[in-house]
């Protein structure tokens, strides 16, 4: 076997292998190996070894790229468990109506809020909705995020939400990120819709979410007649596009009721998505316990969640996705308790929540510098969250998320001497190479 990239002499790798999501007592578990001369050898897209730098350097050849990472540590490229990285404007002067007290509900009602993105995203043509999210990617990348959820939800009609839909396709072809996309056509009930709650969640269950499944067995097949026949996805790509396409709904004040959410989730649990659900972010409705009961592979956000709740979510094997980076957006301190999630032992992910309104937080290593100080994750739990538990909730595990033979070589080297540098210090990117598929996309 042709070794073509090696990493050799690190300080620490961590491989974070496991054959399961980690929790409870696991979930600090980074699988440190090889402390001191850990080496991590790639063929092509994927990893074929993790062990010491004697016995893999034997393995090079005379064509091997070395990549010496002394002093450093080597890990898995980041998974972004949560994001909205497709939209069009910004929020700026939103964020400066917070600073002078207004609330998230102030600017929903005065107009802002999730709709401004709405409007701008409707009017943004599918070219400038591609470039505009593909320089966030670019800086999503430079920090370590080799994999990223993206969600839909700021078109609102049938016809934005697939072109929101064809923009993620068409960037995780273009993109060396690879993406994996969730439907959140019920974000919130667009102004059209006002005093018609109802009839917009009909909308969604007998309109929208059929027209996206098929938009998902379209792509597989390009045509002439395909949405996407523009461009070629990457067959790679094209696997995690229509492998994995979950259905999102925003259940809280403001958004959907529980009656609402369970109406729309059970539908498209129906037609063959996975779930997720936006859960307790600012009132608890019961979207928890929904999560659990309907087996969704994630709830997200859950700042206000009750023990009870966290033990149903632990019973039924949902990932908890905390987004520390939205309560800091929001310049708010009722962050989620991470501590009380990984002691009723529901596996933690994180997420960047990166959105143009209460998150715009291109930065993962910030999430855990976060997730560590405020929601009482231990550095070592942080990063299981950021990478193999937020993969668990993608449905991607057996691929990314860890160094392993056989996984795709997705692996980041941190110019830090250990691991807990990586939360300790913040501000500043610790990532120094960003390794994506086999290939040195940032850094070195
Ligand atoms: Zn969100």
């Amino acid at each position: 076997m042709s070794i073509d990239l090696m990493i050799h002499s690190a300080n620490q790798v961590l491989t974070l292998a496991g054959d399961a999501p980690k929790r409870g007592a696991t979930q600090g578990d980074l699988a440190i190996t090889y402390s001191g001369d850990g080496a991590v050898a790639i063929s092509g897209e994927k990893i074929v070894a993790v062990g010491d730098t004697l016995d893999l350097l034997a393995l090079a050849g005379t064509h091997t790229r070395k990549i010496d990472a002394r002093g450093k540590i080597v890990l898995p490229g980041f998974v972004d468990a949560h994001t909205h990285a497709v939209f069009a404007g910004d929020r700026a002067n939103e964020f400066e109506m917070r600073l002078r007290g207004a609330t998230y509900l102030d600017i929903q009602k005065a107009g802002g809020g999730i709709m401004s993105t709405v409007r701008a995203t409707r009017a943004a043509s599918l070219d400038d909705l591609i470039a505009q999210a593909h320089a966030r990617l670019d800086t999503l990348l430079a920090h370590g995020t080799t994999t990223a959820e993206v969600k839909t939800g700021y078109g609102l009609d049938t016809a934005t939400e697939l072109k929101m839909l064809n923009a993620i396709a068409a960037l995780a072809a273009e993109h060396a990120i690879d993406l994996v996309p969730t439907f959140l056509g019920a974000h919130v009930v667009p102004e059209e819709f006002r005093g018609q709650e109802e009839e917009y969640v009909r909308v969604v269950v007998e309109e929208m979410l059929p027209c996206v499944r098929n938009w998902r067995l379209e792509i597989g097949k390009p045509s002439p007649q395909s949405p996407v026949s523009n461009f070629q996805l990457p067959t790679s790509n094209l696997q995690l596009l229509i492998s994995n396409l979950y259905c999102d709904v925003f259940c809280d004040d403001g958004a959907f009721t529980l009656a609402q959410t369970r109406r729309i989730l059970t539908r498209a649990k129906e037609l063959g998505f996975g779930l997720r659900v936006h859960a307790d972010e600012f009132a608890n409705l019961g979207a928890a316990a929904l999560a659990a009961e309907l087996g969704a592979a994630s709830a997200d956000h859950l700042m206000v969640t009750r023990r009870d709740e966290m033990r149903a979510l632990a019973r039924a094997g949902v990932v908890a996705v905390l987004l520390p980076g939205t309560t800091f957006g929001l310049g708010k301190t009722n962050f989620a308790d991470g501590r009380a999630f990984v002691e009723a032992g529901v596996p933690v992910a994180l997420g960047s929540d990166l959105n143009p309104g209460t998150s715009w937080c291109e930065s993962m290593p910030f999430v855990l510098a976060l997730a560590s100080r405020y929601e009482k994750l231990t550095t070592a739990e942080a990063i299981v969250a950021a990478t193999i538990n937020a993969a668990y909730s993608l449905g991607i595990a057996e691929r990314v998320g860890s160094l392993a033979p056989g996984k795709i070589a997705d692996v980041l080297i941190a110019d830090v001497p250990d691991y807990r540098h990586l939360a300790y210090r913040f501000g500043t990117n610790p990532i120094e190479t960003v390794i994506k598929r086999g290939r040195v996309v940032a850094g070195a």
